[in-house]
């Protein structure tokens, strides 16, 4: 189930208004990302990094900021990004797998996109944190039994 709490009616991205702010280190992967991303050439231990306490794999800090982010703050991989980029304006607040899966969305803190550009798609974003739930789920499942080292080796 997602909840996206507060709206959003138009957005567009005006990372160079905002320094790219929401394009930080750590951003969680699903497999699915990490496939789109190697077959662009890059190999994980490019920009993987992986927490076996809290069952993630996050792309890497470079200079502070996201391993992707080019030098005029656009996203290098933007046809690629990641399903958690997928779902902006909106950030996760929490997710939960307790009794159904769950995610709760809220749009970005002081974002100066929103109100201008396209009108939203909260299908889309709904169908993309939907993905990422699911992914993630089996992720962590796989991460419990195999450590980061099994679920890459089986990349
Ligand atoms: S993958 Fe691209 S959009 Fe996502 S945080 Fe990194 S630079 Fe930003």
């Amino acid at each position: 189930m997602i909840h996206i709490l507060g709206n959003v009616d138009k957005w567009k991205c005006e990372y160079k208004k905002c320094n790219a702010k929401c394009c930080t280190p750590g951003i969680p992967l699903t497999i699915a990302d990490i496939k789109r991303i190697t077959a662009l050439g890059y190999s994980p231990g490019d920009f993987l990094e992986s927490d076996d306490a809290n069952q993630e794999l996050r792309i890497k800090n470079k200079n502070g900021r996201c391993f992707f982010l080019g030098e005029k703050l656009e996203c290098t991989i933007r046809e690629n990004e990641p399903l958690v980029c997928r779902l902006l304006p909106f950030k996760i607040m929490e997710v939960s797998y307790a009794d159904e899966p769950i995610m709760r969305l809220k749009p970005v803190v002081d974002c100066p996109g929103k109100g201008s550009g396209k009108k939203i798609d909260k299908k889309k974003i709904e169908a993309d944190a939907t993905s990422f739930l699911r992914e993630n789920q089996q992720l962590i499942r796989n991460m419990r039994k195999k450590g980061a080292k099994g679920v890459l080796e089986e990349l």
